[in-house]
């Protein structure tokens, strides 16, 4: 039995991730529970998976929960203090990081040097900061296994292979919401419309972010660090179906990919379990219910987003960071209504063209970066007519 902590347990990811605990009951249980401010569901999931500790990021639905909860015996925290003691859980094997942004990086980084494993779907920190939490993860004897689709697709495509032998990794993208609106189109698109992702069903930045194609942005760079392969060797095409969920092309141009209906729960379980599959009752993948497989380049002009990832990393150190900060800044300003949707690549770049690049040495580089782009980006948001 596994004894888990689950950072964003309310979120996508983390109801996804107590799916997966309660068909297996006897494989998992729940040590500790974060949340941003859902008091009502975190609640409900203390009831069901009873938890020693958990905390809420925001102190007022902390105080809520423990109104909520006075008849029961769980240790309620608030604050990033808070998240990070849950992280740090004594009793805990394996923490499941699914905080969106770069808020999970702090407490993620607290688990693993509490000699945690970590189950990363919170993308966010390792770009920010990945070569440090490679090392750190090294240094306390942890592993990162990914939860992303397209890392665990390139993780299970590694196996049992030598990573000298690599040639390239390809990530596959859906192409997100927007992928067959004109230039013109995107201008003037909607949240609301952006929001309709084809194939996956996740939380609202990054549904946003796979329509400016940021998110494949940014899976480059966790690619980067997760498999400790450079930018030049990593890839990006575009898969409308997300059935193929990536690729590794080997030096004798062998590939090997790895499909599946798309459903986080395989990869979760997968991270959760390494390197056990266990029986999902899910329904098997038909390709011949499918019939056609397509795939075709990215569109560097309309989706000017993924050249940022690229770009950040050619730069290095602090660059990343700032990136990831400033996209941040302007997918909430859209999702708010503040911005158009054109305005995100143009907010990011312009941060990152403003931004002095540092080696991140410490944790507190990365965090000093991330706060300074926030800043630049909230000004260039204000800055823009509305
Ligand atoms: P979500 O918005 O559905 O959930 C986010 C969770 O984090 C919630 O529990 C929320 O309460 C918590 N949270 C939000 N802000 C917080 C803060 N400031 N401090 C502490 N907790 C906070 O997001 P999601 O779709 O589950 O995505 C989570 C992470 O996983 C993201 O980094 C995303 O890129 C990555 N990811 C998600 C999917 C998916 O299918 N949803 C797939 C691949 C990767
Ligand atoms: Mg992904």
């Amino acid at each position: 039995m596994k004894t888990i902590v689950i950072l964003g347990s309310t979120g996508s990811i983390g109801t996804n991730t107590l799916d997966i605990v309660d068909r297996f009951p006897t494989e998992f249980r729940v040590a500790g529970l974060t949340a941003g401010s859902n008091d009502a569901l975190l609640e409900t999931q203390i009831r069901r998976f009873k938890p020693r500790i958990v905390a809420l990021s925001d102190p007022s639905a902390a105080t809520r929960l423990r109104q909520r909860c006075l008849d029961l015996s769980v240790e309620i925290l608030a604050g990033q203090e808070g998240l990070v003691q849950v992280a740090s859980a004594t009793e805990a094997d394996l923490v499941v990081s699914a905080i969106v942004g770069g808020a999970g990086l702090v407490p993620t980084l607290a688990a693993i040097r509490s000699k945690k494993h970590i189950a990363l779907a919170n993308k966010e920190p390792m770009v920010m900061a990945g070569k440090l939490m490679q090392e750190e993860a090294r240094r306390h004897g942890i592993r990162i296994f990914p939860v992303d689709s397209e890392h665990s697709a390139i993780f299970q495509s590694l196996e049992g292979h030598r990573i000298t032998d690599v040639r390239r990794v390809i990530l596959t993208a859906s192409g997100g919401a927007l992928w067959t609106l004109t230039k013109d189109e995107l201008q003037d698109v909607s949240a609301e419309r952006a929001l309709q992702h084809p194939n996956w069903k996740m939380g609202a930045k990054i549904t946003i972010d796979s329509a400016t194609l940021m998110n494949k942005g940014l899976e480059v760079v966790e690619a980067r660090w997760l498999f400790d392969i450079p930018e030049s060797r990593i890839d990006v095409m575009i898969h409308r179906e997300s059935i193929v969920h990536s690729l590794v092309e080997y030096e004798d141009r062998s590939m090997i990919a790895q499909l599946g209906l798309p459903d986080m729960r395989t990869p979760i379980s997968y991270a959760m379990r390494y390197p056990e599959r266990l029986p999902l009752d899910l329904p098997s993948l038909d390709l011949t219910e499918i019939g056609t497989l397509t795939f075709c380049k990215p569109d560097h002009d309309r989706f000017p987003c993924l050249d940022l990832g690229y770009e950040s990393l050619k730069i290095g150190g602090t660059m990343p960071a700032a990136m990831n900060a400033a996209n941040e800044v302007a997918v909430e300003a859209f999702l708010q209504g503040g911005i158009r949707f054109t305005d995100i690549s143009d907010i990011i770049r312009s941060t990152m063209l403003a931004h002095s690049a540092r080696e991140v040495e410490n944790i507190e580089a990365a965090l000093d970066a991330d706060r300074w782009a926030r800043e630049k980006a909230e000004s260039l948001v204000h800055a823009l007519p509305r």
